[in-house]
């Protein structure tokens, strides 16, 4: 939703709705009473207390809703604006911050004997969303109502809170996918 129309449908839109309705008492006082005012205060205060509190928890019920929304499309996609032309090969998982992150590489033209023969720590890149740890489904992100963000899988119900969006943390679990691997190139090298 744009932010003029979530301005209009989400607080100019109640705040209408509670300036009409005085003046629909109003214009019903003269109609049926002669006087303006003279409904209203045949309105005990209850009900206008009431009135005003539904006013006020509609538009913090939107508010928590928009800062809750799934916020999963938004973010630089940083990882993915180099394609390859053999697209993207799996070549495993990483652990971190609490979840399962998919290591990927530039796919090969033909796969070989070794197909990790020539896979450069420079050339790793971290799929994104992660996954989760129980079930391995796409995790979904939304934003903390009280900062952060909530990585939710939608399959079994896990939930972890991250400090950090998908982007960062993917950054992060890159780095250190990026020195295991170079630990694993040096070993297979020295033996
Ligand atoms: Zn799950």
């Amino acid at each position: 939703m744009k932010k003029h129309h979530y301005i209009l449908e989400k607080i100019a839109l109640p705040l209408l709705v509670s300036f009409l309705t005085p003046i629909a008492t109003s214009i019903g006082s003269k109609i049926t009473t002669g006087n303006w005012t003279l409904l209203f205060s045949k309105i005990p205060l209850s009900y206008k207390v009431v009135f005003f509190l539904l006013i006020i928890f509609w538009i913090i019920i939107n508010i928590v809703q928009r800062k809750n929304k799934n916020v999963t499309s938004e973010g630089p996609l940083i990882s993915f604006i180099k394609i390859p032309p053999w697209g993207w090969e799996n070549i495993g998982n990483i652990s971190y911050a609490g979840v399962k992150w998919v290591i990927i590489v530039p796919a090969q033209p033909l796969k070989t004997l070794s197909v990790h023969h020539n896979i450069s720590p420079e050339d790793l890149e971290i799929k994104i969303p992660p996954r989760c740890p129980k079930c391995e489904t796409e995790l979904e992100q939304y934003k903390s109502f009280i900062g952060g963000f909530i990585w939710k899988c939608i399959a079994c119900g896990f939930k972890i809170r991250s400090h950090n969006d998908f982007f960062k943390e993917a950054e992060r679990a890159k780095k250190i996918a990026k020195r295991q691997l170079e630990i694993i190139i040096n070993n297979s090298q020295n033996s």
